[in-house]
C-alpha cells in the first residue's frame, strides 16, 4: 500500500477514534468535561464528571443532606443554568432535553452525566462563557471540546476559578 492510499484511510478512521476516546473519559476526581456544540440557533452542552467533582462526595446517596446536594446540583443544571452559562441572546432561548443523572461507572465510582439543548431566537454568536466553579465549587479543572459553525473547533482546559471562553 502506498502513502496515497494510507492517508485517506487514516482520515477516515480519525472521527471513529475520536468518538471512542470521547466515550471513555478519564474518571479523575476534581475534573469535569464539557462538550459544547453550536449550530445556527442551537447549542448543545454536555457535561460528564465524577460525582466527586460536582457534589463534593462520591458514595451511595443515603442521607437527607446528600439527597439535598444532589437536588441542588440537578436543579442548578436544569433550571439555574444562567448562573454559570452565558452568551449573547441567552434570554431569548428555550431549553429542551435537559438531563442530569447519576450513574455507576464501575466499582464504587459514580458519574454525573448532564446535557441541555438551547434553541434561540437568533443565530448564536459572540462570546460563550462557562464558569465551572459557579456550577460547583468542588471542580478543580474543566476540560472542554467545542464544535461550532464551519467546523470550527476549540479544545482546552481551565483551572479552578477560571472560565471557559469561546469566541464565535
Ligand atoms: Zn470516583
Amino acid at each position: 500500500m502506498n502513502c496515497k492510499k494510507i492517508i485517506p484511510l487514516l482520515l477516515l478512521l480519525l472521527p471513529a477514534f475520536a468518538l471512542a476516546m470521547e466515550n471513555h473519559k478519564a474518571h479523575e476526581h476534581g475534573k469535569v468535561d464539557f462538550d459544547i456544540t453550536v449550530d445556527n440557533k442551537e447549542m448543545l452542552i454536555m457535561m460528564e464528571s465524577p460525582a466527586q467533582s460536582v457534589l463534593g462526595f462520591e458514595k451511595k446517596i443515603e442521607s437527607k443532606e446528600e439527597k439535598e446536594k444532589v437536588q441542588i446540583a440537578q436543579n442548578k443544571w436544569l433550571n439555574q443554568y444562567k448562573t454559570f452559562i452565558d452568551f449573547p441572546g441567552i434570554e431569548n432561548c428555550q431549553t429542551k432535553d435537559g438531563k442530569w443523572s447519576l450513574e455507576g461507572s464501575g466499582g464504587s465510582h459514580l458519574e454525573v452525566k448532564a446535557e441541555m439543548t438551547f434553541t434561540c431566537a437568533a443565530v448564536i454568536k459572540g462570546k460563550i462563557t462557562i464558569d465551572p466553579n459557579a456550577y460547583s465549587s468542588s471542580i478543580e479543572e474543566a476540560h472542554f471540546d467545542f464544535l461550532g459553525p464551519n467546523s470550527k473547533t476549540k479544545t482546552g482546559s481551565v483551572k479552578k476559578k477560571q472560565k471557559i471562553i469561546i469566541e464565535l
